[in-house]
């Protein structure tokens, strides 16, 4: 199956800016995360909403250099999920048990509650570039990721937010997409009303970009009446920024005992990236020079 336009993430005003709008289509970046880690359909399902809330909170950020991790983890056969997001669209992220499966819900659906869990929290670590990083931290409210971060924007970051994400998955992603829609304060009640009225039509975004809409096309629907204004696009990606040398500064913070150690036992250090699976072997002399 096809879908129209590539991976892409638009970010829009509506009402002259009296609401703030993400909306995106991450289908290759899930189909990336799903082959690189080799998961089921209900992780892939799991991972891949993460990964859309991701690519849009990434968004959010502002400057450059900065990052937003998102860590969910809610005593489900799927263990924590973690992404990691820039504001230049790519993101990389992982789930520690990316083959749990679980049946079909009593609805038929991916039971992505199931394997998440219910019973623990959601974290958004918004690193500024500034001393200390902003965490914010809320309870899981369905696991289901969606209402998890419309909760979490409410509760914690005091910006009720209208939060929608879906994965098609079946021998491979089909579609995946999401949109956060945001009232600024002072925003009209006909607006916010309008919007709640077509929620049914958000939740239904996945199944749209699997029949081959295009983004801009679902726009103009979804905001009808409401001027929407694109302010940016971009393309999301999924990409690892691991290399060598963050692994051996990574070694080097368990200490010279422990460096000995893996000399001693092991004659060097195997390390994996939990974010793409790529494997990095120190021999013994690289790491006698990382102790000195
Ligand atoms: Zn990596």
């Amino acid at each position: 199956m096809s879908n129209a336009t590539g991976d892409q993430l638009l970010t829009l005003t509506l009402l002259n800016g009296e609401v703030r709008v993400f909306i995106c289509v991450t289908t290759r970046l899930a189909e990336e995360a799903r082959r690189t880690h080799a998961m089921s359909r209900t992780a892939t399902a799991a991972l891949g909403r993460l990964l859309t809330v991701g690519i849009m909170m990434g968004a959010m950020l502002k400057t450059g250099g900065d990052s937003v991790t998102l860590t969910v983890k809610g005593g489900g056969p799927i263990g924590q999920l973690v992404a990691v997001a820039r504001p230049d669209g790519t993101i990389k992220g992982y789930a520690v048990n990316p083959k749990a499966e679980l049946p079909l819900n009593e609805k038929g659906k991916l039971d992505v509650g199931g394997v998440i869990g219910r019973q623990g929290q959601l974290t958004v670590i918004r690193d500024m570039g500034l001393r200390e990083p902003y965490v914010g931290q809320v309870n899981l409210v369905s696991g289901e990721i969606g209402e998890d971060f419309a909760y979490y924007f409410t509760t914690s970051e005091q910006a009720p937010s209208l939060v929608s994400v879906g994965v098609r998955v079946g021998e491979r992603v089909t579609a995946s997409g999401g949109l956060i829609i945001q009232p600024m304060p002072g925003c009209q009640e006909a607006a916010l009303l309008l919007l709640e009225m077509r929620v049914p039509d958000y939740a239904e975004l996945s199944a749209a970009l699997e029949r081959g809409t295009a983004l801009e096309a679902l726009c103009e629907e979804y905001f009808e009446g409401l001027e929407p204004k694109i302010l940016a696009r971009i393309t999301p990606e999924y990409r690892c920024d691991c290399n060598r040398s963050r692994i051996e500064r990574a070694l080097v913070t368990l200490g010279r005992d422990e460096i000995e150690d893996m000399i001693k036992l092991q004659g060097g250090a195997h390390m994996t990236c939990h974010f793409c699976n790529h494997e990095y072997t120190l021999e013994a002399a690289e790491l006698r020079a990382l102790i000195d």
